[in-house]
């Protein structure tokens, strides 16, 4: 087994990520940040969402760890104590893993020209820098509403406790194969208007976003921004690919969820 170990630039990931590499080593696991069958990272949900861009090209091949070395993450289940722990469940790992599902974003430029296909693990957001955003949004091919407002927000299931549910989206199982678009900011009067909930889609539809006017809009795709030229549409639909974790212990969805936002035991 090859384990790559993704820590982000702090001092106490730095400390993590040295004792991993430590341990590992002397149990024989061979550390390869190139071709590795697990990706350990060190840091919070910012850093597991950096190592999933970065080895997005090898989704069959690798499972994914988190150590969180600040507050409770939502993909990082291990705590910077549990070091010890967790190479004891490398060194006898039997490939249990649990996989869930990514966002496939294709984006039309004005100048006819097409992105390579792009996938995001949270969401991709569309928004305007200055003034209204306004949008045409298709499902499934038939127009659906024309939206009016800041932005749109489509997104995952598991990044539905993310950025979605700041804007008022639903928190969906990732045991549902479907993506969810939330409004941010829309304008609902009596001459514009849009649904004014977040919608959820399943495997077999998609989502087309054809903003009026091609300038001025930032498209992101989780915390990176996709630049550049001009927009005329964007699709978003169920990726092929998804994001395997390492199952070596289970934590079922809803007590993920209770613990990051509600925090009985912390109270
Ligand atoms: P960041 O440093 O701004 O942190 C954003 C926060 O979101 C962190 O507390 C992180 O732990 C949390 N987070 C990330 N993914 C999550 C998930 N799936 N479920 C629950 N919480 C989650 O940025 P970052 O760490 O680089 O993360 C990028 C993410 O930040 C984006 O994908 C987006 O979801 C989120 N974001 C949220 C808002 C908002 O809520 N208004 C705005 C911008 C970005």
């Amino acid at each position: 087994m090859k384990v790559s170990i993704f820590s982000n630039n702090g001092q106490s990931s730095r400390k993590v990520a040295t004792a991993l590499h430590r341990g590992l080593t002397a149990a024989g696991i061979t550390i390869d940040s190139l071709n590795p069958d697990i990706v350990v990272t060190v840091g919070g949900d910012g850093t597991l969402l950096s190592a999933f861009h970065h080895y997005n090209d090898r989704l069959d091949k690798v499972r994914f760890v988190g150590i969180h070395t600040g507050h409770l993450g939502f993909y990082t289940d291990w705590r910077d104590y549990e070091v010890n722990d967790l190479i004891q469940s490398l060194i006898r790992d039997n490939r249990q893993s649990v996989s869930y599902p990514l966002l496939n974003i294709e984006v039309e430029y004005a100048d006819g020209t097409h992105s390579d296909q792009a996938l995001a693990l949270n969401e991709s957001t569309i928004k305007k820098v200055s003034g209204t955003m306004v949008a045409d949004v298709y499902i499934k091919g038939e127009l659906f509403e024309s939206f009016r407002g800041d932005g749109l927000c489509i997104s995952t299931p598991t990044g539905s406790t993310a950025y979605n549910k700041s804007v008022g989206g639903a928190v969906l199982n990732p045991r549902f194969n479907a993506i969810q678009m939330a409004e941010i900011a829309s304008i609902n009067n009596l001459v514009f208007r849009t649904l004014g909930s977040p919608l959820i889609i399943p495997a077999d539809e998609w989502i087309r976003i054809e903003p009026a006017e091609a300038t001025d809009n930032v498209l992101m795709c989780d915390q990176l921004s996709i630049e550049g030229r001009p927009i005329k549409a964007i699709s978003y639909r169920i990726a092929r690919q998804r994001i395997a974790f390492a199952e070596y212990r289970h934590t079922h969805f809803w007590q993920r969820v209770e613990s990051s936002f509600i925090g009985r035991e912390a109270r």
